[in-house]
């Protein structure tokens, strides 16, 4: 008999979209050849509103790759009754309310073994300020950030001003500005000046009540790819090269407007530091199964810092993470199976 498999995809988070391209990648997968005779797919779609849906139309979503609204039942959450035919959940889901450990919690109650990162090293690697300090005290090195809330930045208009004199007495602009837990570059901005800085805290305290202001670096982008529970395997690295000012989310969805170069031109050297920090990275938040590990590498000085751990990265066959293990000879479908059985593999050898 075949193992259900229940994809879990939508989501309430700013990448929803992102997350229907990689379920159905994950479900192609799934349905090749050497998957299909051990694997049934069970898809739920979760609305924008959180809503979960079983069925036809989760199906619907798959096929077409347009979100869908059903406005019944609005603020009623109801789990669909088919989540107890499920053996093993795949939770595709990036950002808050999904790659966070909130999912996971769900997932580890129903008892039901799950792909990927249990609650902390979901919540560890979706939270900036937190994953940072867990790379801070494995030793990795990383640019200078000050840690903000909104209550701070939406503060009476006295103590504002003192914060960002704070923050610029702190950090050289450029800086970085992001809410804490997000992804796929959604509400970060790059500021030069005091203007700029207190649109963009502004701006970022609308997603989320922890924010993170960076001191900003002059870098190559480079990835690297980690599989594996207690025992991980780190991919040959990526570098993401592209014309725009930052690596913001036109540039990572739009066609054409970013490069993957793999293996990323740098040194043997270099590469193999970065593949013992990733290991390093994916140990200090404690995920498991898989993680992508960005960093960057200034290549002046031959610097390598972490910028941050991604438990649930993009999962489209053209995503870095599926493309650096595909270079690494490990093809999608086959990654898509690992990826399972380490997750009933971790489930069953936990408790
Ligand atoms: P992902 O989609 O990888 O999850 P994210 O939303 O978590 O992205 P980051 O990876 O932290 O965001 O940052 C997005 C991009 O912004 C980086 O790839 C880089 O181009 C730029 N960036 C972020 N922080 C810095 C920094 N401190 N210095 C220079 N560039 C930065
Ligand atoms: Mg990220
Ligand atoms: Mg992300
Ligand atoms: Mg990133």
């Amino acid at each position: 008999t075949k193992l259900r498999v229940g994809l879990l995809f939508g989501g309430r988070s700013g990448e929803h979209e992102v997350s229907i391209s990689s379920a159905r990648a994950i479900a192609k997968a799934l349905s090749a050849e050497e998957n299909a005779s051990k694997y049934e797919i069970l898809p739920f779609y979760i609305q924008k509103n959180g809503c979960w849906l079983a069925g036809e139309i989760p199906q619907q979503v798959l096929e077409t790759g347009t979100p869908h609204l059903e406005d019944k039942n609005l603020n009623r959450w109801k789990l669909p009754e088919q989540v107890t035919q499920v053996d093993i959940w795949f939770p595709i889901l990036h950002g808050p309310n999904g790659e966070d450990g909130t999912i996971q919690g769900l997932l580890t109650l129903m008892q039901v073994p799950f792909v990927g990162s249990g609650v902390l090293g979901s919540a560890l690697g979706m939270d900036k300020i937190a994953m940072k300090m867990a790379f801070e005290q494995a030793g990795l090195p990383q640019v200078k950030y000050k840690a903000l809330t909104r209550a701070e930045v939406w503060s009476n208009p006295c103590v504002f001003p003192k914060l960002c004199d704070e923050i610029e007495a702190a950090l050289d602009y450029p800086f970085f500005v992001k809410p804490a837990n997000l992804g796929s570059s959604v509400g970060i901005a790059k500021v030069r000046s005091r203007q700029e800085l207190e649109a963009a805290l502004d701006n970022a305290a609308t997603y989320d009540r922890r924010i993170i202001v960076e001191a900003g670096v002059v870098a190559r982008e480079v990835e690297c790819a980690v599989l594996g529970n207690d025992q991980t395997k780190a991919s040959i690295v990526g570098e993401i090269t592209f014309n725009s000012d930052f690596y913001d989310y036109e540039t990572k969805y739009t066609v054409g407007q970013a490069d993957l170069l793999i293996p990323a031109p740098i040194p043997d050297a270099v590469s193999r530091q970065i593949q013992d920090m990733a290991l390093q990275a994916f140990a200090a938040v404690d995920a498991a199964g898989l993680a992508r590990v960005d960093f960057f590498f200034v290549e002046a000085t031959g610097e390598i810092l972490i910028n941050e751990i991604n438990t649930f990265p993009g999962f489209t066959a053209t995503s870095m993470y599926p493309q650096l293990w595909a270079e690494s000879g490990i093809p999608f479908p086959e990654l898509v199976d690992r990826l399972i059985q380490l997750g009933l593999e971790r489930n069953s050898s936990h408790e």
